[in-house]
């Protein structure tokens, strides 16, 4: 049976007649469950994955968004954490161990970065490459375990070629995993190009309102097992069951939202770049002549760009961003508002310029405000240069 992203969003594995016929499902805010007799506790016991026994294993309205989750991405098992660092940091917890090496590639989220190095104290070593092919085979060590991407990144928004890394990978016996927040399943399904494991910040598109931060990992069923049974229950980042009722309402608009991310975006794509003080706009969008894997692989683009104003500093940049006000200044992305950041501080220029980031770099999250505000809001700004 295959099923619609739209249909899986909206209605998955949720009947009403369970439930008094109530179209959306109740919240079971409960702690633990209780059993008629001994022998039916005991024998639940034994599989925990399976089985409602305690909320830090399974919980039915978390069940709910992980069966979802898991037909999105079409992955056998998902399981959800209270945060994506917490399904990330449960993921390196279960499946590194002393001795293996890691391939980091592409961009990766800041948090990611300063993990993957503290974890060097119990002997885990990484590689960090960028996204040319010919650096990722030379990056490979014997003792590689994991290879771990992020395409689209979330700051210059670079893609690398998801099914080509897969199959190196594939080829040599290392675990593939991809942080997919940017895309959501909606518009890139990583498993499917041969990926072990996706990744989820829920606390951008799926989640969407911002109320709510939650993660997730999806993928092979022995995989998710593992993760369930050490880096979740042992770690213990809980996603409570009223933090999962958000994000499953969220993810019922997710389709419907992301669409008009985009149409956002697009339009705003087209008015920066008449823009002569705007030297560079990143989004997959403009790849698409330059990667011609981007056509299999992505099947639309959100709303989370950035740009490069000429000749800036942390001046321009803060005059720039202080004379928006439909963008709202701060971190995170992908509700339904729009905001603006920018990773230049009065102290960094060097840094960022080491690092191949220019000191003009805005990064803008695409809100559901409507393209003409948000034009507006941009032109206002502009205008101060
Ligand atoms: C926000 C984010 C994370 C971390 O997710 P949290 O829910 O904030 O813990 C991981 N990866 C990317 C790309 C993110 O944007």
């Amino acid at each position: 049976m295959t099923y619609t992203d739209e249909e899986i969003c909206t209605q998955f594995g949720e009947d009403p007649h369970k439930h008094n016929g109530a179209v959306t499902p109740p919240i079971y805010q409960t702690s633990l469950f209780a059993f008629r007799s001994f022998k039916e506790f005991t024998e639940a016991q034994k599989l925990e994955r399976e089985n409602y026994v305690y909320s830090r294993g399974v919980n039915p309205t978390v069940n709910i968004l992980e069966r979802k989750l898991a037909a999105l991405e079409k992955g056998e098992q998902c399981k959800c954490f209270s945060s994506g660092m917490g399904a990330i940091s449960a993921m390196f917890f279960t499946l590194l161990k002393s001795g293996d090496h890691v391939v980091l590639i592409n961009n990766i989220y800041g948090a990611t970065t300063q993990l993957i190095k503290y974890l060097s104290k119990f002997n885990i070593s990484y590689s960090f490459v960028d996204h040319q092919l010919t650096n990722i085979h030379e990056a490979i060590q014997d003792n590689t375990k994991l290879i771990y991407v992020e395409s689209p990144g979330t700051m210059l928004m670079k893609v690398v070629d998801l099914q080509a890394i897969a199959q190196l990978a594939k080829s040599k016996g290392i675990i593939t995993a991809i942080d997919n927040t940017w895309s959501t399943p909606i518009f890139q399904k990583p498993l499917t190009l041969g990926f072990n494991l996706s990744i989820h910040s829920l606390t951008k598109y799926i989640g969407g309102h911002s109320d709510v931060v939650g993660g997730a990992v999806i993928g092979d069923q022995a995989l998710v097992d593992d993760i369930f049974q050490y880096g979740y229950q042992l770690n213990g980042a809980v996603l409570g069951a009223h933090d999962a009722y958000l994000i499953n309402r969220g993810l019922r608009t997710l389709p419907i939202r992301l669409k008009q991310h985009q149409e956002n975006a697009l339009k705003v794509i087209d008015y920066l770049r008449t823009k002569h003080e705007i030297v560079k706009i990143h989004h997959p969008s403009l790849e698409k002549s330059q990667f011609p894997f981007l056509e299999k692989q992505m099947k639309g683009f959100s709303g989370l760009l950035s740009f490069e104003l000429k000749d800036a500093n942390f001046a321009s940049v803060s005059k720039f961003i202080d004379a928006l006000s439909i963008f709202k200044i701060g971190v995170s992305w992908g509700g339904f508002e729009s905001l603006v950041t920018s990773p230049v501080k009065d102290n960094n220029e060097q840094q960022l310029i080491e690092e191949g980031i220019s000191p003009g770099l805005i990064r803008l999250s695409i809100g559901l405000e409507g393209a003409e505000l948000q034009i507006n809001d941009l032109e206002k700004a502009y205008r101060q240069l």
